[in-house]
């Protein structure tokens, strides 16, 4: 401060903070900077050794008093703190006379040799400020590059307003689902490489990139889509009676149509007196007529005879293409597992209640399903079978 001073490049200010910001706001710089450079190292000494109170005296430098921006206008190098009320965390009162965040940052990145400045674009005008105390001293300034935030299009990502939700109970965490935080994200089952990829498409840019949701969920299908295997939850179940005309039915389901060594589960129902009992989804059944017919996925094709039983006309999936006959998810009712599905809707928390096949009991913690006909989850307990919704 004291070379920048010598050089004629900064200068004690004791204007009041009003009248320095009447002064920038004019464009006119105050009487301060035209006293000689004796009386001003003086007065920085004083500076130096507390003579000034907080706010009587500032060290600035000299820029261009009729920049654009006022902020840039001889801005401030050096204020006096009151130590004493206000003590440095490390060497308490010990200083009372401070750089600001641009002066320390410039001076430090000299020291330190930095060569590349990678920081957000709104550091931009700190870059246009530091600037000039490199070229007073003549040193070459670090390549500075800005980049603009990435965003998820309607989503809260301000870091003050997911605290603030948190606390005053609107959310429930950092990793509430309704939130784009990484936790979240990552508990709704985002993969990394999603994210890693829709980044690198978005490159390194000053400007704000804002990423739509769609396009977030379309990047992850593409990889869930391998990843994920096919079970069957069925939200709001209904209970059907079914008439078999045989003693067993046996589904044998692929966990993946595209990977058929990922193998088939096998799903027995038992009929001794020639029926048994599934859970099928009651969004699908409850509106259909008397007599309707429809195929349960991987078992057979059936006719309803009621809202509550039905008899299987066959087995073969030829006969549920030429009709085609709808294709739904079911549960065998002895074993099936009662299962939940935390989603958002309409930006609210909702737990969709249902049962799912027994197969489900093979997912691990945290392993990716692909739910018939609802879409893809992730496990998140074991226990209570409670899958997070991820996307269609
Ligand atoms: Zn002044």
């Amino acid at each position: 401060a004291k070379r920048l001073i010598e050089l004629g490049g900064a200068y004690v200010c004791t204007c009041s903070k009003e009248e320095i910001g009447r002064n920038r706001a004019a464009g006119t710089r105050c009487a301060c900077a035209s006293r000689p450079a004796e009386e001003q190292l003086e007065l920085w000494e004083r500076m130096l050794a507390g003579d000034f109170e907080e706010g009587e005296a500032v060290l600035r430098l000299k820029t261009d008093i009729k920049h654009p921006n006022p902020s840039v206008r001889d801005w401030i190098a050096f204020r006096v703190i009151d130590t004493e009320r206000h003590p440095h965390p490390l060497v308490g009162s010990k200083y009372v006379a401070w750089p600001t965040y641009n002066f320390a940052c410039a001076i430090d990145d000299h020291l330190m040799g930095i060569t590349h400045i990678l920081r957000g674009a709104e550091h931009e005008i700190n870059t246009l400020k530091q600037k000039y105390i490199y070229e007073y001293f003549g040193w070459t300034y670090p390549t500075a590059i800005h980049f603009g935030r990435l965003g998820i299009e309607g989503a809260i990502l301000s870091k003050s307003k997911i605290r603030e939700g948190i606390r005053a109970g609107l959310y429930t965490g950092y990793d509430d689902i309704r939130l784009a935080t990484l936790r979240a994200l990552r508990r709704r089952g985002i993969l990394p490489e999603a994210i890693r990829e829709l980044m690198m498409h978005v490159g390194i840019k000053a400007s704000t990139a804002r990423i739509s949701l769609e396009n977030l969920y379309s990047t992850n299908r593409k990889y869930l889509e391998a990843k994920a295997n096919r079970y069957m939850f069925v939200p709001h179940p209904l209970k059907l009676k079914l008439r078999t005309g045989s003693s067993e039915l046996i589904a044998r389901i692929p966990r993946h149509p595209s990977y058929p060594e990922r193998g088939v589960r096998e799903l027995k129902l038992a009929a001794p007196s020639g029926y048994c009992e599934v859970y099928v989804p009651q969004d699908d059944v409850a509106h259909l007529p008397t007599g309707s017919e429809l195929r349960l996925l991987g078992l057979a094709n059936i006719k309803l005879l009621n809202l509550s039983t039905a008899e299987v006309v066959n087995l073969d999936v030829d006969y549920a293409r030429t009709k085609k006959l709808p294709i739904i998810q079911w549960a065998p009712a002895e074993e099936a597992v009662p299962a939940v599905v935390l989603m958002v809707k309409e930006g609210t928390l909702v737990e969709v209640k249902g049962v799912a096949e027994p197969g489900v009991t093979e997912l691990k913690t945290s392993e990716h399903a692909q739910l018939y006909r609802f879409g893809f989850a992730i496990l998140e307990d074991r226990h209570s079978f409670r899958f997070v919704y991820t996307h269609a």
